[in-house]
């Protein structure tokens, strides 16, 4: 099922190692001598868990069913507008975020507004491809990763990561 999933972010557009990176920029502050093999490990943790990969699952499946228009309206339109008030992409990806507690959550809000790296890649309407769900799928698992990094770094010890 992981590797599945991996490949189905690369589909979209979209590499762990990209992740990895927003982790590295986003913890790399806070931790001294983090270093970005540490970042992607953590992206892989948050993956391994089962929650996540259905998030995963979910959003992309919806990103894809809409550019195919097999979506009935209203909603086709309002994905493919990715419209401000519809937050159920969000929402969704919230999900994501929230498997390492509060940090991820803060974390989560910080990337939303910033859109660091891929994301603002994911944000720009410039293909046909439409990435409603995933720009917040990939802030979800960056927080989660960085929190689950934030509470590793915090208590020494690895936290329980296979759901
Ligand atoms: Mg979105």
């Amino acid at each position: 099922m992981k590797e599945k999933i991996i490949d189905m972010l690369k589909k979209r557009g979209v590499n762990l190692e990209e992740i990895a990176e927003i982790v590295l920029d986003m913890q790399g502050p806070y931790n001294e001598g983090l270093s970005f093999d540490e970042c992607l490990w953590s992206v892989q943790m948050v993956i391994e868990k089962r929650e996540v990969q259905h998030v995963i699952l979910t959003g992309v499946t919806l990103d894809k069913l809409t550019e195919e228009k097999k979506i009935e309206e209203p909603l086709l339109s309002i994905i493919a507008n990715d419209e401000p008030l519809y937050g159920v992409d969000e929402t969704l990806a919230m999900g994501i975020a929230t498997i390492y507690g509060t940090i991820g959550v803060t974390s989560f809000g910080y990337l939303d507004k910033a859109k660091p790296g891929i994301m603002g890649r994911l944000d720009k309407k410039e293909s046909q491809l439409i990435h409603t769900f995933m720009d917040d799928i990939v802030a979800g698992i960056a927080a989660a990763a960085a929190a689950r990094i934030a509470h590793t770094r915090e208590t020494g010890e690895i936290e329980d990561d296979i759901s």
